[in-house]
């Protein structure tokens, strides 16, 4: 294998991953030893090189390894035989060592922008509120919340807001840290008797995003700090961004005096994207990554991917042009079915009178023997009406036919349910949007 040529291609794919000075200082310094089956031997200028290669940057290039070059292996940093102490470094590579340093005091990741976030329905408001913050508008929305299910964007957000402040405003201090982080961070400091510098770090922030907050849940102690950190900042008016899977209300494992607050502010959500969008994230990641794909491609994607979660999304791009490289052929409909078959919604799949039953108590976790009974408590008559809606959808079942199912009601019964639900549906977007969230979980 020609590892000059290896070489140059993982230096071009990494700046897709880190910055720019962190592939001049770390990354170009580096050789390829050996690829095989099961490693990736790189070799390190020296110790220090090695080490800090390897506490900041193996995991991401473990995934470039595997999703650019298709190497699921280990990645081994080596050192050159040249043993370097410490005060050998030339004087310009400690500039650039302190510089990084400086940055990673704000855990910052260069590579989440608003130029590479994709907006539309979904997220239009979250998207619109954190360019305010990251615009400076402070107070306005303080704190912002931001939430929604997994890989929907938030965490991006919420770097994006910090990577656009210090842009200008440089002198801010920023901070971004996951609750999992603050939580280790104030475990350590309690052990090492250091929560005075504990304290300081977090009560001296111009803008904390904090993410995945519901990692909080149970934590009483963490809480608590964070609790204490919240108030000091905010009565320093100190701006607040906060991302979380569920809304406030939602929260009921965490204390109530921490989910009020959490309401002072504005309350965003991100919902999971249309097809349309999610056609856009393709073709717009597409572009970054330089992955051919036309729109053609990018729509039959976003239709037929079974996933709802845009990190899954980009991922099936990604596996797809690492793919298509690999066989050396271009990316068309036989190549998707090819490489993504068990990522593809089975549209031939035959769905039975069972399935939708099973869905529908499964999401409002009640009872089969509830559903076809004649209860009519208003939440199981709701799914009821809900699950006659969906069979007579998707399956086709005459009114009698579904009236059998439901204990033997009358057609008359089913057509008074399936329009009442298609009446709620001309106003409630919500409810539509479940309904074909459940028909889609169908063909899964
Ligand atoms: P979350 O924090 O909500 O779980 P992330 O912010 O980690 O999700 O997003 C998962 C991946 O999907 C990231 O690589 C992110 O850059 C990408 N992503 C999510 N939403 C978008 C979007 N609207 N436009 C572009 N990329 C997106
Ligand atoms: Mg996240």
């Amino acid at each position: 294998m020609n590892y000059e040529k290896f070489f140059n291609e993982f230096i071009e794919e990494s700046k897709n991953f880190f910055t720019e000075q962190v592939v001049e200082t770390w990354l170009q310094k580096l050789k390829v030893k050996n690829i095989d089956g099961e490693n990736v031997v790189l070799e390190a200028p020296n110790k220090f090189y090695k080490l800090w290669i390897e506490q900041n940057y193996l995991e991401t290039l473990k995934k470039i390894f595997t999703e650019k070059f298709s190497i699921t292996s280990n990645v081994i940093i080596k050192n050159a035989n040249i043993t370097l102490k410490r005060d050998n470094l030339k004087s310009d590579d400690s500039d650039k060592i302190a510089n990084i340093v400086v940055k990673k005091e704000t855990n910052l990741n260069k590579q989440y922008s608003f130029d590479n976030f994709v907006a539309g329905s979904s997220n239009q408001f979250a998207y619109t509120a954190c360019l305010s913050v990251a615009n400076g508008n402070f107070h306005t929305y303080n704190p912002l919340y931001i939430y929604g299910g997994v890989g929907l964007g938030k965490t991006h957000l919420l770097h994006a807001i910090g990577n656009k402040l210090l842009e200008t405003k440089y002198k801010l201090k920023v901070l971004y840290i996951p609750s999992e982080q603050f939580t280790n961070e104030m475990i350590t400091s309690i052990r090492k008797n250091k929560m005075e510098e504990f304290r300081e770090k977090y009560r001296t922030i111009d803008i904390l995003l904090f993410d995945d907050a519901q990692f909080l849940a149970g934590k009483e102690r963490t809480t608590e700090e964070f609790f204490y950190t919240f108030n000091t900042l905010y009565d320093l008016q100190k701006q607040i961004v906060i991302s979380c899977d569920k809304s406030p209300s939602e929260l009921s494992h965490m204390e109530k005096r921490i989910t009020s607050r959490f309401s002072w502010g504005l309350i965003v959500d991100i919902q999971p994207p249309s097809v349309e969008e999610k056609s856009a994230i393709l073709l717009k990641i597409a572009e970054l990554k330089n992955i051919k794909i036309d729109s053609n491609i990018a729509v039959y994607l976003a239709e037929n991917l079974k996933t709802e979660n845009n990190r899954e999304l980009i991922g099936a791009l990604i596996r797809l042009s690492a793919y298509s490289n690999f066989k050396n052929k271009q990316i068309d409909k036989d190549l998707i079915c090819e490489c993504l078959k068990k990522y593809l919604i089975e549209k031939n799949k035959i769905i039975t009178i069972d399935d939708v039953l099973k869905e529908v108590t499964t999401y409002f976790n009640i009872k089969l023997h509830d559903l076809k009974s004649r209860k009519r408590t208003s939440s199981i008559s709701y799914s009821r009406n809900i699950a006659i809606y969906i069979l007579r959808k998707t399956l086709n079942l005459s009114l009698q036919e579904i009236g059998d199912i439901f204990g033997g009601r009358d057609h008359a019964t089913i057509l008074y349910s399936i329009n009442k639900i298609e009446n709620i549906l001309k106003k409630d977007k919500e409810l539509k949007y479940l309904i074909d969230t459940l028909i889609k979980n169908l063909y899964k």
